[in-house]
């Protein structure tokens, strides 16, 4: 049994229940959870670390609690603006931070043969992400999609904000080099697909991953709670966590 005493926000939900699981297989104490209606300040003071898996608007009151009482913090939840991006970021200088938009091993290694592929393939190849998701699911793109045009968009000098083009419709023109497409489908149970495709002339590569259980995500969370123990105050993500940094 590990010391780790963890607090599960957004326990109620599909990932907060994957995750109250992990937490047992893996013999770590979840000391207290929350969901909507539940007092946040007594149950993060039973804990040493929380994960959360609940929902952006959350975060900003999470972040401040977590500050309060100098505790660390994995954060899941993804859908969030540009503003409290930063405001988790300005956290980090104080806590050590892990924030994913995925914390599954296979996703993390095709966030790796993004970028290798990108960098082989050179700038002649078009650059698209399909995603697919459950029907229930809220943000769009899927965190995990945005993190790989931003992987996509650093190899290639781009930028997130200015060169994603989010799905077309109408009468859009031809396709520019520059632009780098995300197209989001939803419908049924599906747990998470993601799929980059490189396309040149006469040619095409697609690296696909498929996540048929969210216990995949669970577990790696879990992990990167322990694995975050005695860190110092920082930004890391699951590449930090897998030791595929570097
Ligand atoms: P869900 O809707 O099943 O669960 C979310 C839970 O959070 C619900 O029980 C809800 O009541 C609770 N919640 C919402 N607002 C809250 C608040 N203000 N305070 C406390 N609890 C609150 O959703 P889910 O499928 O479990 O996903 C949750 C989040 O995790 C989403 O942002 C999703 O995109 C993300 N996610 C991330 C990964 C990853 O690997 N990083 C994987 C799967 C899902």
């Amino acid at each position: 049994m590990s010391d780790l005493k963890l607090l599960i926000t957004g326990s109620k939900g599909r990932m907060g229940q994957a995750i109250i699981r992990a937490a047992e297989a893996q013999n770590v104490t979840v000391a207290s959870t929350v969901d909507v209606g539940d007092a946040l300040a007594p149950a993060l003071a039973k804990a040493d670390s929380v994960i959360d898996f609940s929902s952006h608007l959350f975060t900003d009151e999470l972040l401040s609690e977590c500050l309060n009482q100098k505790k660390s913090l994995v954060i899941g939840t993804t859908g969030h603006t540009n503003e409290e991006l930063g405001r988790i970021r300005e956290a980090a200088k104080t806590l050590p931070i892990v924030f994913a938009s995925n914390y599954s091993i296979g996703v993390n290694t095709l966030f790796w043969l993004t970028r290798k592929a990108t960098e082989l393939l050179g700038p002649d190849f078009d650059l698209e992400v399909v995603e697919m998701h459950h029907r229930m699911k809220k943000d769009s793109p899927s965190g995990t999609a945005r993190t790989l045009v931003e992987i996509l968009a650093d190899v290639r000098g781009l930028e997130y904000d200015k060169d994603c083009k989010h799905g077309r419709f109408g009468d859009v023109g031809a396709r520019t080099p520059k632009e780098i497409g995300v197209h989001a489908i939803r419908g049924g149970d599906v747990v998470g697909d993601h799929t980059v495709i490189f396309a040149n002339v006469g040619e095409r590569v697609e690296l696909t991953h498929k996540a048929s259980s969210r216990d995949t995500f669970a577990t790696g969370s879990v992990r990167a709670a322990r694995w975050l123990e005695g860190k110092p105050a920082g930004m890391y993500d699951m590449q930090d966590v897998l030791g595929l940094k570097g």
